[in-house]
């Protein structure tokens, strides 16, 4: 069984477009748009002799029930189920957000596994960038750029480390 990759994070942090570096695809809708992305994309991919699968999940909208406030919607819950990694992508341009840090309160409740993606780094100081993230409480983040391909090969390793 191929390990199952999910992209999770809040819209606008690169999810997308980090999916189409890990699948060298175009599937995935890469857009200013926040929430374009309206259903889960399947992609694989393959690392050396390592292949894997990767799950973009996007364009859900924090969800209000019962008065609490539900940073995913079913959809994303239900592709983190089913994921052996969960990578959360944040924004390293623009900090640690509140958003990210209700997204990180529900993904513990699924007590997947998870490795923190700071996106957007190039042309950063990557142990600047990172340093306010270690506050979620993950460990150490991998400072990547989807856009430019920057670490990705590095996240691909540590992702899929334990398969
Ligand atoms: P999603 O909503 O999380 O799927 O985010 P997208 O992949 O659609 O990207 C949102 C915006 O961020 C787009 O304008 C992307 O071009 C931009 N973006 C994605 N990755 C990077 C990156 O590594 N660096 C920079 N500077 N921008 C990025
Ligand atoms: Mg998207």
């Amino acid at each position: 069984m191929k390990p199952t990759l999910v992209l999770v994070g809040r819209p606008n942090v690169g999810k997308s477009t980090l999916f189409n570096r890990l699948t060298r695809s175009r599937d995935a809708i890469v857009a200013d748009i926040p929430g374009l992305t309206r259903d889960r994309h399947y992609g694989h991919g393959r690392v050396g002799d390592k292949p894997y699968l990767v799950v973009d999940t996007g364009g859900f909208e924090p969800v209000v029930k019962d008065g609490i406030l539900h940073a995913m919607a079913k959809q994303t819950l239900q592709a983190v189920d089913e994921a052996d990694m969960v990578l959360l992508i944040v924004d390293g341009r623009q900090g640690l957000a509140a958003h990210d840090k209700i997204i990180v309160e529900q993904l513990r409740k699924t007590e997947r596994k998870i490795l923190l993606v700071v996106n957007k780094t190039e042309g950063m100081a990557t142990s600047i960038t990172t340093a306010e993230f270690y506050e979620l409480g993950l460990g150490a983040p991998c400072a990547v750029s989807a856009i430019h391909g920057d670490n990705i090969n590095e996240l691909v390793e540590l992702a899929l480390a334990d398969f």
